[in-house]
């Protein structure tokens, strides 16, 4: 297993020094043996919820379980790291043909293993389409399906009574997303866009982003490791989709700028964000929508827009 390009041997382990390395990271030049792997990443992710106060003694926690690694490895490091945290999980099923049906297979498989509960909501019954009958409706699916997936999450934390929502969001996630932000010059957006994401809404529940500092590789194998369940498939709207063609054009400049994507997320967080945190707060004003009552930036927020207009064709 190796994040680079080499085909030699690794060498010894750099923790242990005591067993062959199997894991190469690139980024931080480290060459890991399985079991020092496992503690690096369970350390990491501890000083990241640490580091910026995601989890506190007293906090009910909403995981969104998609399927996929990310998440799979999200609850199962939850669960390690804070064992005493009252975890809530939550699967949303597409209905995407082929797609979803897998994803919720290896929500039920993962909740399983883990021995915790599983909601599972169908976005049929939530919104009265499947996601793909909602293709010849409306063309940008990616972000109405990460809009209403949003709006569900919010909208069952605060059924379940949660203080936070935790989601997979990796640090290849975190680039591709702030990339975008940054071309446009949308720096409100980008600066939206932190490990933890309070809105000043009370219906708002505040999100965080435990794995923001481990990559995809580095999930991926921790996941294996730890033999957890999960699906690679990806979803056929979301395979070309702009995120994907972003995450393959930063992992080209990592290959040329070793840790490009760290020092891309610490630059953002550390530095340009504190120096322009004034103008989020003053930027939105966020209302309660007047048919939900969910935080809305207009009198009626844009799930029950839709709703509205689906309806209205049929
Ligand atoms: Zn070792
Ligand atoms: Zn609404």
């Amino acid at each position: 297993m190796k994040g680079g390009t080499t085909s030699k041997s690794l060498g010894i382990c750099r923790h242990c020094r005591v067993e062959e390395a199997e894991i190469r990271l690139n980024y931080a030049r480290l060459n890991l043996c399985g079991k020092c792997f496992v503690k690096f990443v369970e350390r990491k992710v501890a000083r990241t919820i640490n580091e910026y106060h995601m989890i506190e003694k007293h906090d009910r926690i909403l995981v969104a379980i998609s399927g996929g690694k990310d998440s799979a490895a999200l609850l199962h490091l939850i669960r390690r790291i804070m064992p005493d945290t009252e975890v809530i999980c939550l699967h949303i099923d597409l209905g995407i043909k082929g797609f979803s049906d897998v994803c919720r297979q290896k929500a039920e498989e993962l909740v399983k293993y883990e021995n915790v509960e599983l909601t599972i909501v169908s976005l049929e019954d939530f919104l009265g389409y499947r996601l793909d009958e909602l293709t010849s409706r409306r063309r940008r699916i990616c972000s109405l399906c990460g809009l209403m997936r949003r709006y569900i999450l919010n909208y069952y934390g605060l059924a379940y009574g949660v203080t936070k929502i935790a989601t997979g969001h990796n640090l290849d996630d975190a680039v591709a997303i702030l990339w975008d932000f940054y071309i446009r010059g949308d720096l409100l957006e980008a600066l939206k866009f932190q490990p933890v994401t309070k809105l000043i809404h009370p219906k708002a529940i505040p999100r965080i982003k435990p794995l923001i500092e481990l990559t995809d590789f580095e999930l991926k194998i921790y996941a294996d490791i730890k033999s957890l369940p999960y699906t690679l498939t990806q979803c056929s709207f979301g395979r070309e989709s702009k995120l994907n063609r972003r995450k393959k054009l930063v992992e080209s400049i990592e290959l040329m700028y070793p840790a490009f994507k760290h020092t891309f997320l610490k630059s953002h967080v550390k530095r340009v964000s504190p120096l322009l945190s004034g103008l989020t707060s003053r930027s939105i004003n966020w209302k309660s929508c007047s048919r939900c009552g969910m935080p809305s930036r207009g009198d009626v927020c844009s799930v029950c827009r839709i709703k509205k207009s689906l309806k209205k064709r049929g």
